[in-house]
């Protein structure tokens, strides 16, 4: 997976601000608290608590380490491979579960359309209920067939049920 759709995935679970800590730390192995509100111009407290919210789903894991001269503890923020990979892992597992019931539909279906309609799709059930006739302009609906559709499912289901194998090894 590619970082932008890692972005991606997390601005969709945890909003804006969470994509844009995810991002700049993608950008090198360690950034710490100090850099993170420079780059973000988040408050302190807003940034530590989309920090949390990455932590607690396993994107992110950090490292502390008592600064002497002021005597705090300075946080620094790293990805976590592990967790992004089960992410990912368990993104691509609904998505197969999802092509795989299309898949069984596409099979298990004939269709039916209109030669000058041809984007709206009928099963036979609805071609029945229609009379064969298309609902636009009257026209015999004919049978039509899907193998290109299937043709591509089938290759995009290979596809990830490859890239869920080589993640198991
Ligand atoms: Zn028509």
């Amino acid at each position: 997976m590619s970082d932008n759709a890692l972005v991606d995935i997390v601005r969709e679970l945890l909003g804006e601000d969470a994509a844009k800590i995810i991002s700049i730390l993608l950008e090198k192995e360690e950034t710490s608290d100090d850099e993170l509100i420079q780059k973000t111009g988040m408050k302190i407290n807003n940034l530590r608590r989309i920090l949390y919210q990455l932590f607690d789903k396993n994107f992110v894991l950090y490292r502390r380490e008592k600064d002497r001269e002021i005597g705090w503890y300075k946080y620094y923020w790293r990805i976590n491979p592990t967790g992004i990979n089960i992410l990912i892992n368990s993104i691509r597992k609904k998505v197969l579960a999802k092509l795989k019931d299309r898949l069984n539909y596409e099979m298990n279906n004939m269709f039916f359309a209109c030669p000058d309609h041809q984007k709206n799709r009928y099963t036979f059930e609805e071609a029945m209920e229609l009379n064969f006739q298309c609902p636009h302009c009257g026209k015999r609906l004919d049978n039509i067939r899907n193998d290109e559709i299937v043709t591509i499912l089938k290759i995009k289901i290979s596809e990830i049920e490859k890239r869920l194998k080589m993640q198991n090894l």
